[in-house]
């Protein structure tokens, strides 16, 4: 028996009065609202009680015990639903989100989002359990793994061993007050600044995380790709290399290209590739990136780690990058595809699949 879902009318979405007989619900936002005609207090009752906790043959239930009919309600919701206004959710969904009226306050803001589109129940909790690594508190990375904890993200531990400089200060992420401080606590700190109840716990050994995000801008020649690989941990690029936000690949291994295939066409491009990258990944990076570029880059990257571990739309960078560059930043999408020279096999397996792609843009 499949479970009755449990319907969400966000809060935030405009219930208006047009006449004594007519409610407009939604279309004030660039999409088409549902007009609900006759609408009186008894259909106003229904549209507000519909707040994801009750499954919706209780709605049902109680909106003809107050004399509305069955099919009316029906009708209703299903018109919700078709224009994009109703939200479904599971029962897990609602157990998902930690307990008190701060951490409900928080959800009802990131949980509608997450709900969005068909076979939404069940994203929530997913999300909720989902543990994300964060590999340098950088630029992009500290505000990336706030972003991730205020979004419902449950667990977001962030690696770092070195101390906070005055050109990591970077609005949602590292302060001018964490000057000296070990970055990984700094980082720590802004996670917690936007949600107390994250847990910012190491792994176990025992325990791999659902994504890796690599925020040093040459992880691509980083070892620690090389064993996230071996080791089957889903991957992702989001950094600034220079002035540019890069975001991408996600690297999902043994079924997508990897960052040795993209390293690969580099150096199909300029044989000389292998000892420019050499040196780039020898030193520490400079901090780099202007602020609009880090925070666009950690919001990007934050939209496809939420993708990969909600399960919901496809996330845009599989063998591909988003590029942001400035001074316009709008997001160019570039493709790498698996290069047939790579150890790790994706190319084989792409043209088995015949999927299509023709090469980068
Ligand atoms: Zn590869």
């Amino acid at each position: 028996m499949t479970e009755s879902p449990h319907p969400l009318l966000p809060t935030a979405t405009p219930v208006l009065r047009l006449d004594p007989r007519t409610l407009q619900v939604g279309g004030v936002d660039g999409r088409r609202g549902v007009r609900v005609q006759p609408a009186g207090a008894d259909i106003a009752r229904l549209l507000g009680g519909l707040d994801g906790r009750r499954p919706e043959r209780a709605v049902r239930a109680e909106a003809v015990a107050e004399g509305v009919p069955g099919d009316l309600v029906d009708e209703l919701l299903a018109g919700l639903r078709s224009g994009g206004l109703l939200h479904d959710l599971a029962a897990a969904d609602l157990l998902a989100t930690d307990p008190g009226p701060a951490a409900t306050a928080r959800a009802a803001t990131e949980l509608p989002a997450a709900a969005s589109g068909p076979g939404s129940a069940g994203r929530w909790r997913a999300r909720r359990q989902s543990a994300v690594v964060v590999e340098g508190a950088t630029r992009v990375g500290a505000p990336l793994a706030a972003v991730l904890a205020a979004s419902g993200v449950g667990r977001v531990h962030v690696r770092d061993r070195g101390a906070t400089t005055a050109a990591d200060t970077v609005v949602g992420g590292l302060s001018a007050a964490d000057e000296g401080r070990p970055r990984g606590l700094a980082a720590a700190d802004a996670v917690r600044r936007v949600n107390p109840l994250t847990d910012l716990r190491p792994l176990p050994a025992d325990r791999a995380p659902d994504l890796v995000v690599l925020c040093r801008p040459w992880a691509a020649t980083d070892p620690l790709q090389v064993s996230l690989h071996r080791d089957g941990v889903p991957h992702l690029i989001a950094t600034v290399r220079g002035e540019t936000g890069i975001v991408g690949p996600l690297v999902l291994p043994g079924t997508t290209s990897c960052l040795r295939c993209a390293d690969a066409h580099r150096r199909d491009d300029d044989p000389a590739w292998p000892r420019l990258a050499a040196q780039l990944a020898a030193t520490e990076p400079l901090p780099s990136g202007a602020t609009v570029t880090c925070l666009l880059t950690a919001a990007t990257a934050a939209v496809q780690v939420l993708a990969h571990l909600d399960g919901g739309a496809e996330p845009a960078v599989l063998e591909a990058t988003l590029e942001l560059r400035p001074p316009g930043l709008l997001p160019v999408l570039r493709r790498w595809p698996a290069h047939p020279g790579c150890p790790c096999g994706a190319a084989a397996r792409t043209a088995t699949r015949q999927s299509g792609h023709c090469g980068r843009e």
